[in-house]
């Protein structure tokens, strides 16, 4: 579904230590002489971030990474701002594409860096208000479907976008709503006119914020159109017969040149089609205000910037940075592209390399595994032997699928052609089977520079964006062991878990929702994720804030299968046979994986773990390592707050 992300510039660093507890599973040491036990002492990668003072085997993440936090505190309280791992990937993709922008290696970047010009604000303002008294002048309902239709052309979700989806196996346009409704009341204001119903429009746009965010958990995004393997093909439902506004489909059809009957869409669209429908006219006008303001108004040049003074220069580049996030304009598309270019190319052999090593890992540890029947394995070897693996670029790369070089006199007009020429794309791209779709089209998960992963169980396939396939996540001047532990473990072997986590498992090999567990091993599967929530539970996080094993569930199975799957991976690379050697590597890999969640935060930003599927960073890692008996082994932990017997241990995958 469609995400408007909200305005944001992009910042580089900023942040301040947050204390963090942990829960102890034990008051006292369990050694004999009840006496603190102590760490390995010897040379590591990550020597000059470890705090020795601290025993491993109480507190793992402030072991590996207790001096760095120490010394790298977040400069700013108040902000959800961190310094991290994450934050120096983020960095160095804004690092890329300010190159790209005023090295002057993408034209439309060039474009829009030259038209940026505070002058035009005016002109662009009269230009936007004259969107919005069109919507005023509307007098009759046919009217007022025809506008839609003919704003949904130009790029608008007005209030449905047509947007193109790759959850069907090929590309299908798909019908979606807004779902970022964050504009805020000063930028209208900030326009410098007079918009008289700006409160009204904000209030209409809440209205159709409650419809859409009343999601149920059942939502499948298939009911109009759904890949049918057997078949081989998508089957679309009969449009019409779903309840659809007739006047608005056929406006939009006719508009767009599109069949309807093959649009995609989720299942909530009959709730939305309702909604509008019960909307009187002059409401209507407001919502369709409230989606024009919501798109155009950050593309207006609110500010007066010269490109010779270094620090609106600065301002100027993220600007345009922040327009390259937004999806559905076509900048991301032409951005991923040119950023992919400037990639080595043989980071994707490698990777691909780890993820074909991660796989037959993952395919032993099924076979040996103690606890699933035969049946069982031979499905979950069939999925993991299917699954597909997306990384870094299109092979076969179609420049006619990218947006030329914007028309307009503005900055703002060059804005909205773009989005119209997108839409047009998104026509032209409908039944395709196109990885340029996948990787450049941010349809998905980002655009290629975005820092992320992803596993659709739709397709049961991983999506490794190329913002991957540079540091801080695989580096290839950095030790084995520190990329099979942040690619391999944390991204990689996450990834593929995710495939057999407590939702992904729900999926067949070809993608479709099916139960292929026998009954006797998923009532075991159950058990192991009631025991995962429960052993989540315990950790605290926030002083009197504890992780909520539940809504955390599916991610913590996939840091903990990639963890597992990743050490093995790791371990089958190494070559010595000397067994000192083997454990010392096996204890960097260990470090490296706290690593990879390495990082400072605000409490403003730590709260937001309350509702995140995935466990605070901390947790993240000492929840995982404890459940590992290699971890134990390596580092000679019998004893300590995270310390559990072999039997509360919980293997998964
Ligand atoms: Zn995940």
């Amino acid at each position: 579904m469609i995400t408007m992300k909200k305005i944001q510039i992009l910042t580089l660093a900023a942040s301040l230590s947050c204390s963090l507890t942990l829960t102890s599973c034990l008051d006292v040491y369990d050694n004999p002489a009840n006496t603190p036990p102590t760490n390995i002492n010897e040379d590591s990668e990550f020597i000059s971030m470890i705090d020795a003072g601290t025993y491993a085997g109480d507190d793992f993440y402030q072991y590996v990474l207790g001096t760095w936090i120490a010394q790298n505190p977040v400069p700013t309280k108040d902000e959800d701002e961190s310094i991290g791992t994450n934050d120096t990937q983020s960095a160095n993709s804004f690092a890329a594409l300010k190159g790209i922008i005023t090295g002057g290696r993408n034209k439309i970047a060039t474009a829009l860096y030259n038209a940026y010009s505070h002058q035009t604000l005016k002109a662009d303002s009269i230009a936007l208000m004259k969107k919005l008294e069109e919507v005023d002048d509307i007098m009759t309902q046919e009217d007022m479907t025809k506008l839609m239709a003919k704003l949904t052309k130009q790029g608008y979700a007005a209030p449905f976008v047509v947007v193109p989806s790759v959850y069907l196996r090929k590309i299908y346009p798909e019908l979606s709503v807004i779902e970022d409704f964050d504009l805020d009341y000063l930028s209208i204001l900030k326009m410098g006119i007079d918009l008289t119903d700006a409160t009204a429009i904000m209030n209409m746009g809440r209205k159709w914020k409650d419809v859409v965010n009343d999601n149920n958990e059942n939502k499948t995004r298939h009911s109009l159109g759904h890949y049918d393997p057997h078949q081989g093909k998508v089957l679309f439902t009969n449009f019409r017969a779903r309840g659809a506004d007739q006047g608005l489909i056929d406006a939009l059809a006719a508009e767009l040149g599109m069949n309807l009957e093959t649009i995609a869409a989720d299942s909530d669209y009959d709730k939305y089609f309702k909604a509008l429908a019960s909307y009187s006219l002059t409401e209507q006008k407001l919502l369709l205000k409230y989606s024009i303001l919501l798109r155009d108004v950050k593309y207006l040049p609110f500010y007066e910037l010269n490109p010779s003074n270094p620090e609106d220069l600065e301002t100027l580049i993220k600007y345009i940075a922040v327009l390259c996030q937004d999806e559905h304009n076509g900048i991301a598309t032409s951005m991923s592209h040119s950023y992919t270019e400037e990639i080595d190319k043989e980071a994707k052999t490698k990777v691909t390399e780890m993820f074909e090593e991660t796989r037959a890992a993952f395919l032993n540890r099924i076979e040996n595994n103690p606890w699933m029947s035969d049946a069982t394995k031979v499905k979950a070897i069939e999925k993991l032997n299917a699954m597909a693996f997306q990384c870094g670029w299109p092979e076969n790369y179609h420049t006619e699928w990218e947006a030329t070089v914007p028309t307009g006199k503005s900055f703002y007009e060059m804005v909205c052609n773009l989005f119209s020429q997108y839409a047009d794309i998104t026509k032209k791209l409908m039944g395709q089977a196109s990885e340029d779709a996948l990787f450049y089209g941010n349809w998905m998960t980002g655009p290629a520079y975005t820092a992320n992963a992803f596993y659709s169980p739709d397709n049961n396939m991983i999506l490794m964006l190329a913002s991957n396939l540079v540091p801080p996540i695989y580096d290839k001047s950095k030790p084995d062991f520190y990329n099979y532990a942040i690619l391999g473990a944390t991204t990689i072997g996450h990834e593929m878990t995710h495939g057999f986590d407590s939702k992904g498992s729900q999926y067949d090999a070809t993608g479709k929702k099916s139960d292929w567990w026998d009954p006797q091993d998923k009532a075991v599967f159950e058990q192991k994720q009631q025991q995962m929530i429960d052993h989540f539970n315990k950790f605290e996080y926030m002083p009197g804030v504890y992780c909520d094993g539940k809504n955390t569930l599916a991610e913590n199975i996939a840091d903990l299968g990639g963890l597992e799957i990743g050490y093995d991976t790791y371990m089958n690379t190494v070559k010595t046979t000397v067994r000192s050697e083997r454990d010392r590597l096996g204890r960097e890999f260990y470090r490296g994986f706290a690593d990879a969640w390495r990082y400072n935060m605000t409490p403003a930003k730590m709260e937001l773990y309350k509702k995140d599927e995935h466990s605070a960073p901390k947790l993240r890692v000492n929840g995982n390592v404890c459940l590992t008996n290699e971890w134990y082994r390596v580092f000679d932990i019998s004893s300590g707050k995270l310390y559990l017997a072999p039997d509360k241990r919980i293997l998964i995958w």
